[in-house]
């Protein structure tokens, strides 16, 4: 597009939202240009924060005008580089439009903007008993529900709870052609047509922009109970977790962290206690005697593998896993990290994470291991600096081989990262003939290509 066209665009925006909600250059350009992925930076054309549906509609319209694309923005956690602004591309910052629209507590229903915090949303459901389950682990306190949507975020009660597709009832969009619709109804059911809600939910801000989430809420349970276990065998917690997560119906999170990152987190003056080892963390819902059984049930299991208890008195088993991110990229600066977040069916949990140790062992490279194994969903991370790191181009064909091995016995090459920018080359494995449908839908939704442009979909 020419300079004129950008200039054209911001010039229109300003009239549309006043010069003082169009960004140009600065610090607000600077924040929207990356996201929490390694995968580099792009800065915008401009940032937009937009407060209404309307004021959404007339950017998509300005856009298609002028020819300008869209990236759009929630708190840009993203860790596959969906929220990095594709080139020359507006940035729509959907920060302003955090309103709680409507709480319907006896249909266990609200209505949100999609900038809402997640975090921020479940304080103010608990009064009401009431709460919106996935958790994003270490990005609770940030990501917003527009962007859970858009990537179809999980964390570590979808065990029990599913992700954030479950509890999506209606969402209000604008899509690349320009029309403003409601996509599902506020009950929880319907046989009417296509479900085209359910496009939306994982679509990465490519086929449209969200301006209003209907989710349907969970009641909150009336008990829980947390414990974890230290294992010396990396498959035998993977074994046991399988386990756990296939017989205890009262398990609602089954969290894995293995010895090379809990040796990280042992560093830090909070966790010196921690035993070395790989740990699995875990949760029981339900009445107090599920809790007690459950939890009880767990310690049989992991006995079975050889796990013993975590010693009394650490901190809170949440609090440490959120922190798992966060300190392997620390670790791994200034270059970061290359990472995959498949996902494996259980009975292949313990094979494929053993054979994915060997690896990296016999190059003496470190791959950390965590994620939410009760769902077979991996973070595997390798850094790129520090003790045992790979280079990218290593680390690159390691992440493939592990993704298209996750396929291969039946797995995903995305378990709730997405696609973005770092899985698109997986796609057509995991999709031979399902990504020509993707395209068609892209283009029906998209045509003039202006969503969010090079994410989610390989080039041609
Ligand atoms: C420390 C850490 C831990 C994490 N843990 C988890 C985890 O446990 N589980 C998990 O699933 N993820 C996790 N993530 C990843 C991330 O937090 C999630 O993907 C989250 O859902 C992104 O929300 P966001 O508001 O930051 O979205 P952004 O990063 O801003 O955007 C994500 C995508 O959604 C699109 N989008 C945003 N808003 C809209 C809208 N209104 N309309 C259309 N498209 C939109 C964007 O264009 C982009 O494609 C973690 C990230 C970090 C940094």
């Amino acid at each position: 597009m020419s300079d004129g066209g950008s200039r054209a665009m911001v010039e229109a925006l300003k009239g549309l939202l006043g010069s003082d909600r169009v960004f140009t250059g600065g610090p607000e350009a600077r924040a929207a240009s990356a996201d929490e992925s390694d995968l580099g930076s792009v800065e915008p054309l401009g940032v937009v924060r937009p407060r209404e549906a309307p004021e959404v509609a007339a950017i998509v319209g300005l856009a298609l005008e002028h020819g300008v694309p869209l990236t759009a923005r929630g708190a840009g956690t993203s860790l596959e580089g969906s929220s990095i602004p594709s080139p020359g591309a507006v940035v729509v910052d959907f920060s302003a439009m955090d309103a709680v629209a409507e709480l319907v507590p006896e249909e266990q229903r609200v209505t949100v903007g999609p900038g809402i915090v997640y975090e921020r949303l479940n304080r103010l459901l608990q009064p009401h008993g009431l709460f919106f389950p996935p958790s994003p682990g270490g990005s609770a306190d940030a990501a917003t529900v527009g962007g859970m949507v858009s990537t179809d975020a999980s964390g570590i009660y979808a065990l029990k709870y599913g992700g954030t597709r479950r509890w999506v009832l209606a969402l209000d969009v604008v899509t690349g052609r320009g029309d403003s619709m409601r996509v599902g109804r506020v009950v929880p059911k319907t046989s009417a047509g296509y479900d085209l809600k359910d496009l939306f939910v994982g679509a990465e801000g490519t086929l449209g922009l969200i301006t209003s989430v209907t989710l349907r809420l969970a009641p909150l349970p009336p008990e829980a109970r947390k414990a974890g276990f230290v294992f010396d065998d990396l498959a035998g917690a993977c074994a046991a977790a399988a386990e756990m997560a296939a017989f205890i119906p009262e398990m609602a999170a089954l969290e894995l962290c293995d010895a090379e990152t809990l040796d990280l987190l042992r560093a830090l003056p909070a966790y010196a206690s921690l035993p070395s080892g790989h740990a699995l963390f875990v949760e029981a819902h339900g009445r107090a005697d599920d809790c007690v059984q459950g939890v009880e049930a767990a310690a049989a299991v992991a006995a079975s593998h050889q796990g013993r208890p975590l010693p009394p008195g650490l901190p809170d088993p949440w609090e440490m896993r959120h922190r798992t991110t966060g300190v392997i990229r620390e670790s791994a600066r200034p270059r970061g990290v290359v990472r995959t977040d498949c996902a494996v069916p259980l009975r292949r949990l313990a094979d494929f994470v053993a054979e994915a140790k060997t690896r990296a062992a016999r190059r003496a490279r470190t791959l950390h291991v965590f994620g939410h194994v009760g769902l077979g969903i991996l973070h595997l991370l390798m850094p790129l600096a520090g003790p045992g790191a790979w280079t990218r181009d290593e680390a690159l064909a390691e992440k493939r081989r592990l993704a298209l091995a996750a396929i291969s016995v039946g797995g995903t090459s995305s378990g709730e990262h997405g696609v973005g920018l770092g899985n698109r080359d997986l796609l057509p494995a995991e999709h031979p003939v399902g990504l020509a449908y993707m395209r068609g839908l892209k283009s029906l939704f998209d045509p003039h290509g202006l969503m969010n442009p090079g994410k989610v979909l390989p080039g041609p």
